[in-house]
């Protein structure tokens, strides 16, 4: 999570591997959906490393295992590519696609 103390400096959002982080009503907030705390990325949180006021702690009531933290990553992950059109069976190649 981002506390109030943060100062809206835009570091830490393009850090974000996930896109899991956007500019809130007044400060930028964190999609507790879409953090995977850069697990399946990078070895530590990418946003808590680049903060400079270091406002961003766990939130206490999203606090995960390293495990649910991989699963969320690879079902972010598969949500991905099946957004992308890749590797899913039976999928309509873009030429044929665009043939009607
Ligand atoms: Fe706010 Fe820290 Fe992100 Fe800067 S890096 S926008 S201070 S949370």
């Amino acid at each position: 999570m981002i506390t109030d103390e943060c100062i809206n400096c835009d570091v830490c959002e393009p850090e974000c591997p996930n896109d899991a982080i956007y500019m809130g009503v007044e400060i930028y907030e964190i999609d507790p959906h879409k953090c995977t705390e850069c697990v399946g990325h990078f070895d530590e949180p990418q946003c808590v490393q680049v903060c400079p006021v270091a406002c961003i702690p766990t939130h206490p009531q999203h606090v995960e295992t390293r495990e649910t933290l991989w699963q969320k990553f690879e079902r972010l992950t598969a949500a991905k590519q099946a957004a992308q059109g890749g590797g899913a069976a039976g999928s309509v190649p873009p030429a044929a696609a665009s043939a009607s």
